[in-house]
């Protein structure tokens, strides 16, 4: 224990200086271009495990710790990663698989989930030799969970710094000038190290539901009638916290995140898609589990859950402001009926649970998933122009039906739509 470093960051910081101070490095630092991931892998077993990545040149780096679930998270400014996008589902001694991605604008991660308790034992970037490649290593040793958490509450400081930093560029989102026409948010999610689910032949979440809004936002647009925002627009990784934050910085009419579900194998014959509201206790077992899932975005991604700010207390709260609740639901209720017509619908194509990305207060917000990965025929249906198509303008339509309910002529009945459609939903028979 005693070479163990206290504090990884710290160690890190030493360690590239160190580095930096042999002959020939400081061309490296010049050289602006991301460097690439060309290979990674694990060595070693229960007690000491290695994670090697072989990079194109080396980079700066910094390593924190998070617990429940144990991680290890690398951030490194950007890297393009030429891996394998599956590479990482294998793992070995104290790593059970890991992820890679990029995080914020400018900054790549890595999260190494951890089968134990562990504690960086050495982290260093070797620099290109001959004809190796240029390694960032990290060795990882067993510890127990009382040593852990101290090194992890060590390194909190500096995440915390960085999630601030991450939480700030959603401030420089300016509101739109033209208030005249509704701002909807479209939000894919995942992006980045969140793949989300992965299809049974290889199609990721997190590809086909930023095609699939692309195609929505371009569609939306096109009509003239609203001003559109994207969450993402590149394979990036956003908080669904930040996600959140965007929706309210552009002081959004309607949020709609997309995605496309995954169920283990066994229950490869669920398919088609549905649209799900919050609320604090879930519809029922299925919708359970699928915000569930979907909330697990920050855990793979390497974000404290056991951190959160204030503000997110004060959300919740005011997550009794029903106005925002009925407006959701009725947009979920308009857009169950649109699709019924476009797409395959699952069996309760309304339901309700704790979805994170959908809490902002005052904008209302509903997910939408698109369909199920798992499913062969579902997961083809996706790559196809004609599905995406029909059901991007399906959303349109469901969207102008909102609008001109909510702002039009029948806009002073609408309480009373959304109080039916809330009762509907809560009920423990749903839609079909
Ligand atoms: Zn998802």
């Amino acid at each position: 224990m005693a070479m163990v470093p206290r504090m990884a960051c710290r160690f890190v910081a030493a360690a590239i200086v160190a580095w930096l101070g042999t002959a020939g490095v400081s061309s490296y630092a010049e050289d602006t271009a991301p460097a690439t991931a060309r290979d990674a892998r694990l060595a070693g077993d229960e007690l000491r495990t290695r994670f090697v990545m072989d990079l194109s040149k080396p980079v700066d780096f910094a390593v924190s710790t998070l617990s429940d679930p144990y991680r290890v998270v690398i951030d490194l400014p950007q890297v393009s990663f030429d891996l394998d996008p599956v590479a990482g589902r294998e793992g070995r001694g104290l790593v059970s698989d890991w992820r890679f991605g990029l995080f914020a604008a400018g900054k790549s991660r890595i999260v190494l989930d951890a089968t134990a308790p562990v504690s960086v034992d050495k982290v260093f970037v070797l620099p290109p030799v001959s004809d190796q490649p240029a390694r960032f290593v990290i060795d990882l040793v067993k510890t127990t969970r009382e040593a852990f958490l101290s090194e992890a509450a060590e390194t909190a400081e500096q995440a915390r710094a960085e999630r601030a930093a991450v939480a700030r560029k959603g401030d420089r989102l300016k509101p739109q000038d033209d208030e005249t026409r509704p701002l909807i948010v479209l939000d894919p999610g995942h992006g980045g190290l969140d793949t989300g689910a992965t299809g049974a032949g290889g199609t990721l979440e997190k590809a086909v539901v930023l095609d699939f809004s692309l195609l929505l936002r371009d569609k939306l647009a096109e009509t003239g009638r609203y001003d559109v925002r994207m969450t993402r627009d590149t394979d990036v990784f956003i908080p669904l916290r930040e996600r959140v934050k965007i929706a309210r910085g552009h002081q959004a009419d309607l949020l709609v995140s997309v995605h496309a579900d995954s169920v283990r194998i066994g229950r490869s014959q669920v398919r088609g898609a549905g649209v799900y509201t919050l609320s604090e206790t879930a519809s029922d077992e299925i919708a359970a589990a699928l915000a569930e899932r979907e909330n697990r975005s920050d855990v793979i991604a390497g974000i404290d859950l056991a951190d959160e700010p204030d503000d997110v207390t004060d959300i919740l709260i005011d997550l009794a402001r029903m106005e925002t609740k009925k407006f959701s639901y009725f947009f979920a209720r308009t857009l169950v009926d649109e699709l019924r017509g476009s797409a395959e619908l699952v069996k309760n194509p309304h339901r309700s649970a704790g979805f994170r990305v959908l809490t902002a207060h005052d904008v209302p917000s509903a997910l939408v998933e698109l369909g199920y990965l798992s499913h062969k025929l579902d997961e083809k249906l996706m790559a196809t122009d004609a599905w995406r198509n029909r059901m991007a303008e399906a959303i349109v339509v469901a969207i102008d039906r909102y609008f001109a309910r909510r702002f039009g002529a029948a806009h002073v009945t609408l309480s009373q739509t959304a109080e039916a459609a809330e009762s509907d939903v809560t009920g423990a028979a749903v839609q079909q």
